[in-house]
């Protein structure tokens, strides 16, 4: 990776059962700006041994530490003063993760509101973790038991980088677990940030371990380790499956969430202007950079032509800049990398159909990673730029005729995150939501998400439930209790 040199690098620890320490190896990695490509942080490249340690930690703080014996009241209440935290600190977080990540200021302000609401979420839930009383037909009395998973190793990506890490670690201390947080080596500096404040809102040391460092060298040990019960991971589909495979060894749980190729279904009755609008936010918000994106916009052939026309002139017109200005609304992708592989679907994609808008490099910029919002249009669903997760501003539009057509082709995908349909006819929009094989499916709308609302994938995209009650559930175990009532003898010899 390119990098120039400036003067306000700053180094940071990272944080192990409660102390700020640098690697155990003493390297440190470089953390960038992709609107400027330069340095703007060094952090410590955790490698297996790190990993030992910070697991040793969440161990200790789960079996011996004060954590264990925590009450539900008292694990909401540092929820809750964790959130107050974020919400006072928001301009600082929102400025530091727009800076490493490129993504718009406005949009980075809404992801850390989120953030805190989160932790508010979860605070509240944290005492409303419920079991039963099984009816068993003995003198009996049989219980089942809400219980901590235990420890959770958590694997997160560089899109979303603080909501990433709130997703995980608030459900799983509500739920009692302690952590190792492993953040994408692209975008460390929020979770660092967030870390500052766990001694003070109370969390006690070991509970929440954040090791930074790169995926095989530090994600994969976690994901090995012995002492971990749980994974939970975002990320691409290529390293999920390499995660289920390395979890199998110690029967660990595993929830994953691996994106997708999102279909954004728009019949001829949808009200057009709000259609050419929900088309572009679908998949062109935080620069494509989502798991959820529209990128595969299915539009009726009645209403095909006028509507590539439409969306390219809006899409051209799209104010692509520096990723800080207020006004800005498509900042730079997250890295080289992320750059150089949309940059290589723009060249495959323009082998296989045709380009309404964009294409190439975003010239307004002279340095940092932009690319124009890019519009394909005459794209066949069997193309590798509709089947392919690009995660980048990159839109197929596919025709269809009718909707069988439109349902057949909008599932005809391996995966199954999110799907939207457009439409004024609540029959064919409820037709659509039954039909449509997606954990999300949005109706005249695109990615609103809620901390209430359970969010996950079907097939390929994954599996578990994230958000809402869903979302703790994952982070406990479920104890069954049976209390005998006869005093007698069970008398069977
Ligand atoms: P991308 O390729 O878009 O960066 P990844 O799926 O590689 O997406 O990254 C998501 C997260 O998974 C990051 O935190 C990354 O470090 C981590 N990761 C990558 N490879 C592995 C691996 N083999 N084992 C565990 N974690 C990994
Ligand atoms: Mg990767």
């Amino acid at each position: 990776m390119p990098g120039g040199v400036t003067t306000d690098v700053k180094t940071y620890s990272m944080l192990i059962n409660g102390e700020w320490i640098a690697s155990n190896s003493g390297k440190t990695f470089p953390v960038y700006d992709p609107s400027t490509e330069e340095v703007i942080a060094q952090v410590p490249e955790a490698n297996s041994d790190d990993v030992n340690r910070a697991v040793a930690a969440a161990k200790a703080a789960f079996e011996e530490g004060p954590w264990a014996t925590t009450t539900a009241q008292e694990r909401g209440r540092v929820l809750f003063r964790l959130a107050e935290k974020v919400r006072q600190n928001l301009a600082m977080l929102a400025e530091l993760e727009c800076r490493n990540s490129g993504k718009p200021i406005v949009e980075a302000e809404f992801d850390i509101n989120d953030v805190a609401t989160c932790f508010e979420y979860y605070g509240g839930l944290a005492t409303k973790v419920v079991g039963y009383v099984n009816p068993v037909p003995d003198n009996a009395m049989s219980l089942s038991l809400k219980e901590p998973m235990g420890i959770a190793g958590q694997i997160i990506p560089w899109n979303y980088p603080l909501m990433m890490a709130a997703w995980k670690l608030a459900p799983a201390l509500a739920a009692g677990c302690t952590c190792v947080l492993k953040p994408a080596e692209q975008t460390p500096l929020t979770a660092l940030e967030l870390a500052r404040w766990f001694d003070e809102v109370g969390l006690p040391k070991g509970v929440v371990n954040v090791v930074t460092g790169f995926g095989e060298s530090c994600g994969s040990p976690l994901v090995r380790h012995p002492d971990v019960n749980k994974i939970a991971f975002t990320g691409s589909a290529a390293v999920g499956k390499i995660i289920v495979k390395e979890a199998a060894d110690t029967v660990k749980r595993v929830t994953l969430e691996l994106g997708g190729k999102s279909p954004n279904i728009f019949f001829a009755d949808a009200d057009f202007e709000a259609a050419i609008d929900g088309a572009l936010f679908g998949v062109f918000i935080n620069q494509g950079e989502v798991c959820s994106a529209g990128s595969r916009i299915l539009v009726q052939k009645s209403i095909y032509s006028k509507f590539v026309e439409a969306m390219a002139e809006k899409a051209k017109k799209i104010k692509i800049g520096p990723p800080m200005e207020r006004d800005t609304k498509m900042g730079a992708l997250v890295s080289k990398e992320q750059y150089d592989r949309v940059v290589s679907y723009l060249e495959i994609g323009k082998k296989e159909a045709k380009v309404a808008a964009g294409g190439g490099r975003a010239d307004n910029c002279a340095k940092g990673y932009y690319v124009q919002p890019t519009i394909f249009y005459n794209v066949d669903n069997n193309a590798r730029i509709a089947r392919e997760e690009i995660f980048g501003p990159v839109a197929a539009v596919i025709p269809f005729d009718d909707e069988k057509d439109a349902l057949k082709i909008a599932n005809d995908t391996p995966y199954g995150l999110a799907a939207a349909v457009w439409t004024r006819d609540i029959f064919k929009a409820m037709r659509a939501v039954k039909a449509l094989r997606a954990g999300i499916v949005w109706v005249n709308h695109m990615q609103p998400t809620y901390v209430e609302a359970p969010w996950g994938g079907y097939k390929q995209s994954g599996f578990g439930r994230e958000l809402g009650p869903w979302g703790i559930e994952e982070y406990l175990e479920t104890k069954q209790v049976y209390i005998n009532l006869n005093e007698a003898p069970i008398g069977w010899y």
